[in-house]
């Protein structure tokens, strides 16, 4: 049996070493011409963590990352609203999360591809559904017997099987940076203010990855702000905000729009031909999921395919176990930016934050990092 991935990013890769422990053939096409170490940082939160280990991929990715003990979420000014701790999440699943550079973590994930082939500059143009074929741009075609789509939010794989779908704008603009900033704390921060918000994260002793999430509402043209623009932006926040943006070169800063799209309410496959990671279920990234999800969707195709030689069933099996968990991912996600970027009642909005029950919060960290499902 021959299948194939579109898409060599987080789900491709992390899906393509799963299917090979499970026994089942595949190669990666990927539009990229060439992987370089582009991108800004990552969390992978301990189901990602879990799956990652399962996998054998464990040891690699944690002396590529950094491990966090404390997580905070604070007014523009510093003041803490919420905290959580990774000892708790330890004392649960046995392991913690990790904080990493996306391209390590790519790197890492292609090393691991052993003999897995991955074709570069196999951008998809069109898929022929019936017959399990698809053209790439350079004109090449392949024929398969199964079709994963992990070609992200923007999939062409997903515009063929629904083409219905449509993005949806959260309101928000993001830049993202990698800092060469030593934070000198295994602490994550995420700073609220008026429909601004600014997240410091460190990925390694001396590197620190900083996201800064701005509503579209502000006069601001984010497409073309620069640093001195982003400072001034963030002149109320307190330090070390100002530092960690001044420490970043301009031509490591990333902007992009929030997107997702509402939770599907078809199933994620057609035939043969099934959806994955962003392509099946983009998210804001507003609980930090978007890419865990996409590795727990690697570990629920590897077990499908243990349990099903026959990729309709597999794929029929991989749903059912995914879409109920991810669905309210994606809601809660939304939601919370939503939140975040309140136009009034900031005053309200942080006392909710604050006096919400530590114990609701426990719980639901226990669900979302369970892969025990
Ligand atoms: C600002 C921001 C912060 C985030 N932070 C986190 C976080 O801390 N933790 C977390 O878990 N998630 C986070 N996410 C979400 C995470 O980045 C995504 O959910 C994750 O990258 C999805 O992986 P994917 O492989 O499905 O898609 P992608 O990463 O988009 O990969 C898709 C791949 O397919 C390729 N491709 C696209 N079209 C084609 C085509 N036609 N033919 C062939 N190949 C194609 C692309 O080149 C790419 O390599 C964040 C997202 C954003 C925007």
């Amino acid at each position: 049996m021959k299948g194939i991935i579109i898409g060599g990013g987080i789900a491709g890769l992390t899906t393509a070493i799963s299917l090979k422990q499970a026994g089942i053939d595949v190669a990666i096409y990927e539009a990229a011409p060439e992987i370089k170490p582009i991108g800004a940082g990552i969390w992978l939160a301990v189901n990602a963590i879990q799956v990652l280990k399962h996998l054998g991929l464990l040891e690699i990715i944690r002396s590529n990352s950094y491990a966090l003990e404390e997580f905070r979420v604070t007014d523009y000014d510093g003041n803490i609203l919420q905290k959580a701790f990774e000892k708790d999440v330890i004392q649960t699943f046995g392991e913690q999360g990790a904080a990493i550079h996306r391209g390590r973590l790519q790197q890492n994930l292609i090393d691991a591809l052993g003999d897995i082939p991955l074709y570069l500059g196999k951008r998809c143009k069109n898929l022929d559904t019936e017959n399990l074929i698809v053209t790439f741009e350079d004109g090449t075609q392949i024929q398969a017997d199964f079709i994963i789509g992990a070609d992200g939010i923007h999939s062409i794989i997903r515009k063929h099987l629904f083409p219905f779908v449509q993005l949806r704008h959260s309101g928000q603009t993001c830049w993202r940076g990698v800092a060469d900033y030593s934070l000198g704390l295994q602490q994550a921060t995420e700073m609220w203010g008026k429909q601004l918000r600014f997240g410091i994260v460190p990925i390694l002793e001396k590197e620190t990855y900083w996201f800064a999430v701005s509503s579209k509402a502000l006069d601001f043209d984010a497409k073309k702000a620069t640093k001195s623009d982003l400072l001034q932006l963030y002149l109320s926040f307190a330090p070390p905000v100002s530092d960690i943006i001044s420490a970043t070169p301009q031509d490591k800063m990333i902007n992009n729009d929030l997107l997702d799209f509402k939770p599907l309410d078809t199933k994620w496959f057609k035939g043969n031909i099934c959806l994955i990671g962003d392509a099946a279920h983009a998210m804001t990234p507003n609980m930090g999921q978007g890419g865990c999800q996409a590795i727990e969707d690697a570990y629920f195709i590897g077990q499908a395919f243990k349990k099903h030689k026959n990729p309709l069933q597999a794929f029929d099996f991989f749903y059912k176990k995914r879409y109920k968990k991810v669905k309210e991912i994606v809601v809660n996600s939304y939601r919370i930016g939503q939140l975040a970027h309140i136009r009034r009642g900031h005053w309200f909005r942080n006392f909710i934050v604050k006096n919400s029950p530590k114990s609701l919060t426990n719980n639901r960290l226990k669900k979302l990092y369970s892969i025990d499902y």
